[in-house]
């Protein structure tokens, strides 16, 4: 009798601008097809976060070498939370699941994810959550440093615009009331320093496949994800 071949298990990459989707389509693969979901960015955030309550940032200037002496100090996992399942960002013991995708955060994340030293450390730590496969993670810098070999690397755009709004209607469906110009403000920022930092800058992958879903349902992307997905590991069986 001929038996089938166990589904290979694999790295998917999704890499891309902030705030074009990419944690949505990213989870909802993960939790269809039993894999663990990664969002790096909470990473970032949480260090952020962590500067911020230890009075580290003036302006955008971080103090690099208190932080540098604190960073074993820095704790980040992902726990599901007691009521709704969903995967929550802890630091050091603390769901900070809310609080750092506030504008306070947000602001700052970009000055904070340029440090060598904190991309080191973080850089480690996926890596590792990645070792034994079977795993989606989101990014900017998952399909060209964290995972170089991944099997499966996506990257993803959308017009400013189109994310500015994206952003806007998740931060106010959560109850936090946001200034749209703000938001394609801290966008834009955003963009800018993460596609011109030295260390990691996002961009596209050579063996990355591009998807521009500025005009695509959640429904859509969600499936065409899926086919990328079985694609990929038909071809490995
Ligand atoms: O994905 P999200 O917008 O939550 O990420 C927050 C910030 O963290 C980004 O603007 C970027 O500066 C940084 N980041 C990064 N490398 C990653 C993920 C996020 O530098 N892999």
């Amino acid at each position: 009798m001929l038996m089938n071949k166990p589904e290979p298990r694999i790295i998917i990459a999704v890499d891309g601008f902030s705030s074009c989707g990419k944690s949505t389509m990213a989870k909802a693969l993960a939790r269809n097809i039993g894999y663990i979901y990664i969002d790096s960015g909470a990473m970032y955030r949480a260090v952020t976060l962590y500067c911020l309550d230890h009075g580290l940032i003036d302006g955008d200037t971080v103090d690099t070498d208190t932080l540098r002496s604190l960073m074993d100090d820095i704790q980040i996992d992902f726990r599901p939370d007691s009521e709704t399942g969903m995967t929550h960002t802890f630091l050091n013991g603390i769901d900070v699941e809310r609080e750092i995708r506030s504008m306070r955060v947000s602001d700052k994340v970009s000055p904070v994810s340029v440090i060598p030293f904190v991309r080191t450390a973080m850089v480690a730590a996926q890596q590792k959550m990645g070792e034994r496969k079977g795993i989606v993670m989101d990014g900017r810098d998952i399909g060209t440093t964290v995972f170089p070999h991944a099997e499966l690397k996506i990257f993803v755009t959308a017009s400013a615009e189109t994310r500015a709004q994206r952003r806007v209607d998740e931060l106010r469906a959560k109850g936090v009331d946001v200034d749209f110009d703000e938001v394609v403000a801290n966008i834009n920022k955003r963009d800018h320093i993460d596609q011109t930092r030295k260390e990691s800058p996002l961009r596209k992958a050579d063996d990355a496949i591009e998807l521009d879903n500025s005009h695509m349902t959640i429904a859509e992307q969600d499936a065409w994800l899926m086919t990328r997905y079985r694609e990929t590991v038909d071809k490995l069986r």
